[in-house]
């Protein structure tokens, strides 16, 4: 059997990729693999990524990613399916090839969003129907109306957020679902004008490629803008599977130089608790490369 490798990072998007290409860059033995659906292909284009000020959409940041990784031969697999303990290091079981087998892993696994369940919306983000990060784009949506669907503390947040950087007219749908918060936050909400209809939506108006009224039992709401913040499932199953801590949301918890609870794990970008950035995936990845290069043996003919 080949040596171990000395990092395989699993998950392909902006956070795996910038890993990839520190690793290789710092001489070390790496494989990415990737199941090939990252977030960031869902990007119509960010005008948050430094250097790019007309913009820049989140399929072409994947294609500059990967031709830059691909300078250093990296090599690029499919999806991982197991992830086990093999003495210090790891053992990780492709969809399809031999097992491989790694003295360190990074997990840049990312997250799905939590899609809202709103009446005849199929791929309501491919179409961009509808938002879902107000950081990224809350600035093209100032001074819109602006409605946001969620039912718990990150609604509220989300709605707060926009009220209080951008917009005077939002309004916060539960979809039917009771909001649950605490006296504090709803007077909070109500402090910046924040509307909150807790009724169920029963059909929608699509026009110009975009959701431009809702109607309620009785009711119709007409705005320019839907975000929705229901929050992401993480994609932790192969660091759950190895006892790895998690918070209450459900994203890895890592120390100061992305390592997991488990010795040798470490991870970066969304699928960690945090800002779910590209540039925040990008400085993680940054991190946890520099630290595993920093753990790994020396190369032989090297002092330590
Ligand atoms: C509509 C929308 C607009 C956004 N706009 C912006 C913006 O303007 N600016 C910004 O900074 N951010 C934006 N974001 C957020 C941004 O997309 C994410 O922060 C970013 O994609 C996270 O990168 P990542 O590498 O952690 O995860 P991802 O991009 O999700 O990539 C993870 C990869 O890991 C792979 N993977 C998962 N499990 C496995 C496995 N077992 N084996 C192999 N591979 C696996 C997945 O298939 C995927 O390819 C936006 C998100 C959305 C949905």
């Amino acid at each position: 059997m080949q040596d171990p490798l000395d990092a395989l990072v699993v998950g392909g998007g902006p956070a795996g990729l910038t890993a990839a290409l520190y690793l290789a860059r710092f001489r070390r033995r790496v494989m990415v693999a990737d199941a090939g659906q990252p977030r960031a292909a869902w990007i119509p284009a960010s005008h948050n990524i430094p250097f790019f000020a007309d913009g820049i959409p989140g399929p072409e940041i994947l294609a500059r990613q990967r031709e830059h990784l691909s300078r250093y031969r990296v090599p690029v697999i499919g999806r991982i399916v197991a992830l086990a303990r093999q003495g210090r290091g790891f053992v990780a079981t492709p969809e399809a090839g031999p097992p491989i087998r790694a003295r360190h892993v990074l997990l840049a696994t990312g997250a799905v969003d939590v899609e809202p369940d709103l009446p005849d919306l199929p791929d309501a983000v491919r179409r961009g129907l509808v938002r879902y990060c107000p950081v990224c784009d809350g600035f093209e949506s100032r001074d819109r109306r602006i409605a946001v669907i969620g039912h718990g503390a990150q609604g509220a947040a989300e709605a707060l957020f926009l009220a209080r950087s951008y917009a005077e007219d939002v309004t916060l749908l539960t979809l039917g679902r009771p909001m649950e918060m605490d006296d504090a936050m709803r007077a909070r909400l109500a402090r910046h004008r924040v509307r909150v209809v807790e009724r169920p939506v029963v059909g929608l108006d699509e026009r110009d490629g975009r959701i431009s009224a809702l109607r309620l039992d009785g009711e119709e709401l007409r705005f320019d803008i839907l975000y929705s913040a229901l929050g992401l499932r993480y994609r932790t199953q192969l660091a759950e599977a190895l006892g790895a801590d998690r918070d209450a949301k459900g994203a890895l918890r890592v120390d100061e130089g992305m390592q997991t609870s488990v010795p040798c794990l470490y991870a970066a970008g969304d699928v960690v608790a945090g800002l779910d950035q590209i540039v925040v995936g990008m400085g993680h990845a940054a991190i946890a490369a520099t630290r595993i290069h920093n753990a790994c043996a020396p190369r032989t003919g090297e002092e330590g």
